[in-house]
């Protein structure tokens, strides 16, 4: 394993280009091994013991899981830098698949390197660079699931006959009807099993751990109505309430402990009805039975005008160069390996 801080000076001249980004990995089959470069937007309190060990780190919205002395080294590295958001570059990690999610856990041979200097990690850390600028917070754009989803309307998902043997992330456009509850769009949360807490006189009662006093923390649940021009339907948002509200749920009910109407936060919360929203939900054959037809939880949400904001904004940097991306050619032959093909 290594870690190598921004100034090393080792040559990179002939694997530079072979890092690949998440977009791109998104096409690889499962099990393909590469090299990878993106922004760390986030990382996860470590899990499990002994060679179950790991750790989750969020890389361009996209789960990366650093397995034993990656989760245990390298993640007590990044969670110290977390808040400027490095460039992180991981070889030869795999392309995994978790009930049709696509995500990349580190391997035996993996190596780690933050803030890296070839080329295209400098082009990331100016596309950020230029990004923070503008006071956007890459951690809120639209996912690549958003855009590759199928686009679908509310009455071709909400019936249980709805046939869906490939795709599992759908998209439908929406306005927001209602907010069932605006006033708390959190729950307590046990932090041992994630499930909602009694707090009664600042002491916890976990019912599913049995526990009295446990520890807990808050976590966003906002429910919604929306509608399209012909169907309605319920949807849940729980971390994903952050695309809506733009900060975390600890901030959020800080900006409204004293007056909520001055919380910018709150004000885009209230602001959201009648406006028009991607949502993106995931619909495999296990939602699939427990969805009564009409609720949703949706993984993202996005506003309808904002992407198309956003898409105009990004054919601005590829123009200027800012942001250059590399098709990745796979082979039919060899499709396991899709690294270090020189060109
Ligand atoms: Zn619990």
């Amino acid at each position: 394993m290594l870690v190598e801080e921004s100034n090393s000076h080792f040559s990179t001249i002939g694997f530079s280009n072979n890092f690949i980004s998440f977009d791109e990995a998104s096409k690889c089959t499962n099990g393909t091994i590469f090299d990878i470069v993106g922004i760390l937007v986030d990382i996860k309190p470590s899990m499990g013991e002994g060679s179950k060990k790991r750790r989750e780190i969020v890389v361009d919205r996209k789960t990366v899981t650093l397995w034993n002395d990656f989760s245990e080294i390298d993640g007590q590295v990044l969670q110290k830098l977390i808040d400027e958001k490095p460039v992180v570059a991981a070889c030869d990690v795999r392309k995994t698949s978790y009930r049709g999610n696509f995500s990349i856990s580190t391997t035996y041979i993996s190596s780690i390197m933050i803030n890296p200097k070839f080329e295209k990690a400098v082009a990331l850390q100016k596309w950020h660079d230029y990004k923070k600028a503008k006071n956007i917070d890459i951690s809120l754009l639209p996912s690549i699931q958003l855009k590759n989803a199928r686009e679908v309307k509310i009455e071709d998902i909400k019936d249980d006959s709805f046939d869906n043997k490939e795709d599992t992330y759908f998209k439908f456009n929406a306005r927001i009807k209602d907010i069932m509850n605006k006033d708390e769009p959190w729950y307590s949360s046990c932090k041992k099993c994630y499930k909602k807490v009694d707090v009664i006189n600042n002491i916890a009662k976990c019912h599913r751990c049995g526990v009295e006093n446990v520890d807990y923390q808050e976590k966003y649940i906002l429910k919604l109505e929306v509608f399209d021009k012909k169907e309605r339907c319920y949807v849940t948002l729980f971390e994903s309430t952050r695309y809506l509200l733009g900060c975390d749920v600890t901030t959020y009910i800080q900006s409204i402990s004293q007056k909520k109407e001055e919380s910018k936060f709150y004000r885009k919360l209230v602001l959201s009805r009648e406006k028009e929203f991607t949502f993106l939900v995931k619909i495999d054959s296990k939602n699939g039975g427990d969805r009564d037809g009409r609720r949703f939880i949706a993984e993202e949400i996005q506003e309808v005008e904002k992407i198309a904001a956003i898409e105009i904004d990004e054919e601005i940097q590829t123009e200027t160069g800012i942001k250059k991306t590399k098709k990745v050619e796979e082979d039919i032959n060899n499709p396991i390996i899709c690294k270090k093909s020189q060109n």
